[in-house]
């Protein structure tokens, strides 16, 4: 998507930003304990053998790098283009074992969203998908998506926000991190039903010395989650994770994104945009 990305110097992507990169140590980058010898998968695996038997195909889209399609389940298993792991970046207990609440909450979720035409609607009712312990398991959805983009940020060799690990440990709230539920018309158009994942946008301070701000989405269908941290923290944040009725925020495209500004919706919850957004 090169006709979408920012024209701002001062945005930066990962390639631009070698010199702040850490030192790969081998271990795992949630733990940090045990050696990293699984790859995190990008997509489900579960996500994936739904859309083949959808007959759809894995149209996977990222900065720099051209667009990938993957057809049929022997393009699944041989991953010829590493797109559907990361690299090895988490040890076997973090990457099975404790996140395995985080995987159970994420397939059902996904497989409402795929099932349900939500990109009409106002929001996602996280009552009607976990019924009783929606709160434990939008936590645990919420910490799916966070583990993805802690992934991402080390695929990129970058440091892992603490808040981020803290989170996947076991904290409710993320002081310096927004997640929002997110519609884009662009990933409509574009990935229909499929999986897809926008580029990572990071920003640093004015002389480069380190990474200020992250902003990531991934999405089932056109149906996101909007990842945000900023280094200096984000008092008024309002997690989606924290309500039974989150908002689903509207943007044109993975420009809109970035900056975080929404349309209105085709409806009349437009008074809901952002309503949970924190103040900048
Ligand atoms: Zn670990």
């Amino acid at each position: 998507m090169p006709d979408q990305l920012p024209d701002d110097p001062t945005i930066l992507g990962p390639d631009d930003l070698v010199h702040l990169r850490v030192p790969a140590d081998g271990m795992c980058w949630w733990c940090r304990e045990r050696p990293a010898t699984t790859g995190e998968h990008k997509f489900k695996r579960t996500d994936l053998a739904r859309l083949m038997s959808d007959g759809e195909s894995l149209i996977w889209g990222e900065r720099g790098k051209n667009t990938r399609e993957i057809r049929g389940t022997s393009g699944m298993t041989r991953d010829r283009y590493g797109v559907i792991k990361f690299p090895k970046s988490l040890c076997e207990t973090c990457n099975n074992k404790r996140s395995k609440p985080f995987d159970t909450a994420y397939e059902t979720y996904s497989a409402h969203v795929s099932q349900t035409s939500l990109r009409i609607m106002p929001g996602v009712d996280f009552q009607e998908i976990f019924a009783g312990d929606w709160e434990e398991s939008t936590l645990n959805l919420a910490r799916y998506y966070a583990k993805h983009f802690g992934c991402r940020i080390v695929r990129a060799g970058l440091p892992v926000p603490a808040s981020l690990r803290a989170f996947l440990d076991g904290a409710n709230d993320m002081p310096d991190a927004h997640m929002a539920l997110i519609t884009t018309d662009a990933v409509h158009k574009r990935f229909g039903s499929g999986l897809s994942i926008s580029p990572d946008f990071a920003a640093t301070d004015r002389e480069m010395n380190r990474i200020t701000t992250w902003i990531m989405a991934a999405y089932v269908g056109s149906i996101g989650v909007r990842y945000e941290w900023h280094e200096e923290g984000i008092p008024y944040r309002s997690q989606f994770f924290h309500f039974p009725h989150p908002v689903i925020n509207c943007f044109k495209d993975e420009q809109a994104v970035f900056d975080g500004r929404t349309r209105r919706p085709g409806w009349f919850a437009s008074l809901l945009q952002w309503a949970n957004r924190p103040r900048r």
